[in-house]
């Protein structure tokens, strides 16, 4: 016989409440070694004793066969003494101490969940919070680490026999799995009117009843509340949208499965993996020809679509499929659509609690269908196009995004818009949800609320606090109150260190921040920079020609405002007052003459607006970001074109538009003229870039800013770029715009600390 030898094996990463320790269980005994498996604040720690190949066996399969939701960063195995009287391989309670781990995200009920749900003999048939080791609610359930029920909102609900029969079987798909639960012990459902007065006898059944009637349900998920209503019912969607306050910013729609979009919206391979991934984002898919959804998305080329997420959300489904045993019936096409939108009172955060949604939801919701599991943390639905997010929250709420480097523990709080904060720990950088913009009370102590959290969860306290420079946004004047040193970080610098944080980038960068606007260091409002960032220094090669915004912020929501501008600066100020009859043309050009209220900006935002203006696509905007979005439509509608020969021009390392302006101002069709100004803004940045990277001798590009949410735009410029040789880096794991803005500023931050 072969001497045993022994090894103590660290695991690091989310390793924790995925399954990982029946993993390691099922694999030692199948080698047939000794030793035993625990959580700790670290992770997990393992203790092997046996024949030396089956323990090098088991390390080499250890990372490879993991469980679905583990997410491992490092295993490091050491030598320590064998033990004569190890004893066959056991699974020990867990080791308390400070939280080390992180908690996973939530993610979408799994397959072997499903079929005991639609199973009618199941005893979990038709049970709205069936789970598993591999499936459910994590993040928005816990209260601390480490993960353990006691510590979540499962803790009020007793597990009965049966259940705990399962929790404690390390042969069991739910072998320790916190949210474990039955219609025994488990949390329940119920359906109420506005008052709290429970309504009906099946509150999934009597839900679709009401949905198909054209009512609007409030309906409890696992970071918040949605707002549904039928999306193919239009007075449904029209009442949703009055009550709503929300005029034209469009809605999501969930279906069953992918075969429902046909003809709803085109969905590319990458898009359905998308759709069908455990994190169930909602997704951004180019509008079908069939597309019939009266006041869903007016306008825009694009739908947002997601798939069922809860064991509840799937009952809906079910119900309306006439409760189909088995789960075949969820590859066939199915015809209910559900308009699905976070419910919040017009650009307040996400309601949570039951309270807030009978007081903020009571004059929008017909009904409530809620249950008695309580809901921890706030966490919006996320939205992907292609890839690159436009909002980070559940499903991806708390992945780790890891830093090229080490350093002290950042605060950082975000911008103003689509707010969001982020925190480090090592290299470790943790992205809160999306807050949401902080112009109300609400979402103000929504953030406080949030960074709260989040630094008792990770255990962070920080060294650093990072902010944005403009010093009237409440995210700024917070800083102030954590006692640690505060940093104030460029708004566009932090974009660029954004996309450097996640590419691991350290040395020097050239970066395109384009966005809607930022303070910039003199003061003025900056959106069209050319950037030259190594670190947490920087500095500002060139920037995109100033227009004057009339009105200042008024002109951001305005883009007319914009388009009159634009026809100043070539000389045509006396066309303004025919070309916006409805608008005090005269009045904005009498501004505009003598300068008042007329700030320079060079937000490449503002380009946009003043096109889409000339355009007549939108005189004023009903939302942040419209007038890009219908452009971009209208662009992508008429097809690639070549840029314009002459379209722009260089002065002192600045880049202007306006003879391409010129040209869309004659211009007769306004698609064309809408795909022409993409392809030649696309082409003048990228030889403004090229031209920059000979001169400072970089070769990597980094893309920042909301404006790279433009897939036309980013497309055509990535692809310019690296055909001259240089290497343009996106924003992948973080949204390009304000939504990403923390972890740039935590990047920057931390390496300011550092040198
Ligand atoms: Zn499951
Ligand atoms: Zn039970
Ligand atoms: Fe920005």
């Amino acid at each position: 016989m072969t001497l045993a030898v022994r090894r103590r094996v660290r695991v690091r990463g989310a390793v924790q409440g995925v399954g990982f320790r029946p993993y390691v269980y099922r694999l030692a005994r199948e080698l047939e070694l000794a030793g035993w498996v625990r959580n700790d604040a670290e992770g997990v720690e393992i203790d092997l004793q046996g024949e030396p190949r089956a323990v090098e066996r088991l390390l080499a399969r250890l990372e490879r066969e993991a469980p679905p939701l583990a997410r491992i960063r490092a295993v490091e195995a050491a030598e320590v003494e064998s033990d004569a009287r190890a004893q066959a391989f056991a699974i020990l309670e867990s080791r308390a101490g400070a939280a080390r781990t992180t908690v996973t995200p939530d993610v979408a009920v799994c397959e072997a969940c499903l079929e005991e749900l639609f199973e009618p003999r199941d005893r979990r048939y038709r049970y709205a919070f069936v789970n598993c080791t591999h499936c459910g609610p994590r993040y928005t359930i816990t209260r601390a680490l480490p993960y353990d029920r006691p510590q979540t909102s499962m803790a009020g609900f007793r597990q009965c026999p049966a259940c705990l029969a399962e929790y404690e079987n390390p042969a069991d798909r739910r072998f320790h799995a916190q949210p474990n639960a039955c219609p025994t012990c488990g949390p329940r459902l119920s359906l109420t009117d506005p008052l709290g007065v429970s309504v009906g006898h099946d509150p999934v059944a009597e839900s679709l009843a009401r949905l198909r009637a054209g009512e609007i349900l409030a309906i409890k998920g696992l970071g918040g509340y949605h707002l549904a209503c039928d999306a193919r019912n239009a007075a449904a969607v029209a009442r949703l949208r009055a009550r709503k306050q929300r005029e034209e910013k469009p809605f999501a729609v969930m279906v069953a499965n992918c075969e429902s979009l046909a003809g709803l919206a085109s969905v590319s391979g990458e898009e359905r993996s998308l759709l069908e991934s455990p994190e169930r984002p909602v997704v951004l898919l180019d509008k079908g020809a069939g597309f019939e959804l009266a006041g869903v998305a007016p306008g825009v080329a694009s739908l947002g679509a997601m798939l069922p997420c809860t064991p509840l959300q799937y009952l809906l489904f079910h119900e309306a499929a006439g409760r189909p045993a088995g789960t075949a019936w969820l590859a066939e096409p199915q015809p209910l659509a559900l308009v699905m939108t976070s419910a919040n009172p017009r650009g307040e955060p996400i309601v949570r609690g039951d309270a807030e949604a009978y007081a903020r939801l009571g004059q929008i919701a017909d009904a409530f269908l809620l249950h008695d599991r309580e809901i921890v943390a706030r966490c919006d639905d996320s939205v992907l196009r292609a890839g690159s997010f436009v909002r980070r929250a559940r499903g991806y709420t708390p992945q780790v995004i890891e830093l090229p480097a080490e350093g002290p523990s950042v605060l950082a709080l975000g911008g103003y818009l689509k707010n969001a904060v982020c925190v480090t720990r090592g290299r470790e950088a943790f992205l809160s949800p999306h807050v949401g913009d902080l112009d109300n009370a609400a979402a103000c102590r929504a953030l406080e609320e949030t960074v709260a959290r989040l630094c008792d969860l990770l255990a962070i306290e920080p060294e650093v606090v990072a902010h944005d420079l403009h010093p009237d946004f409440y995210s700024t004047r917070l800083a102030e109150t954590f006692g640690p040193p505060t940093i104030g970080v460029q708004h566009h610098h932090a974009h660029i260190a954004a996309v450097c944080a996640e590419h691991g980038v350290t040395g020097p960068v050239l970066g395109l921040a384009l966005d809607g606007v930022g303070l910039g260091t003199d003061g003025k409002m900056w959106g069209g920079e050319l950037l030259y960032v190594d670190g947490a220094k920087w500095n500002r090669i060139g920037h995109l020609a100033p227009l004057p915004a009339p009105g200042g912020e008024r002109a951001a929501r305005e883009p007319w405002r914009m388009a009159a501008a634009a026809l100043f600066a070539l000389g045509r100020g006396g066309e303004i007052a025919a070309r916006f009859p409805q608008r005090n043309g005269n009045g904005i050009c009498a501004m505009l003459e003598r300068g008042t209220a007329c700030p320079p900006t060079t937000s490449a935002g503002r380009w946009f607006d003043a096109a889409a203006g000339l355009l007549g696509v939108r005189e004023v905007a009903s939302f942040e970001g419209q007038a890009a979005m219908l452009l971009e439509g209208l662009a992508r509608r008429h097809g690639a074109v070549e840029p314009l020969d002459g379209g722009f021009d260089y002065q002192d390392g600045n880049l202007d538009l306006l003879p391409l302006i010129a040209t869309l101002a004659d211009a007769h069709d306004s698609g064309w003229a809408a795909a022409v100004f993409h392809a030649t803004l696309a082409e003048a940045l990228a030889q403004w870039a090229q031209a920059a990277a000979e001169k400072e001798g970089v070769a990597r590009v980094a893309l920042g800013g909301g404006c790279f949410q433009n897939r036309i735009l980013s497309d055509r410029l990535i692809s310019r770029l690296t055909a001259v040789g240089l290497q343009p880096l996106q924003a992948r794991l973080a949204p390009p715009g304000d939504g990403g803005l923390a972890l740039g500023q935590a990047w920057v931050g931390l390496q300011a600390r550092e040198g």
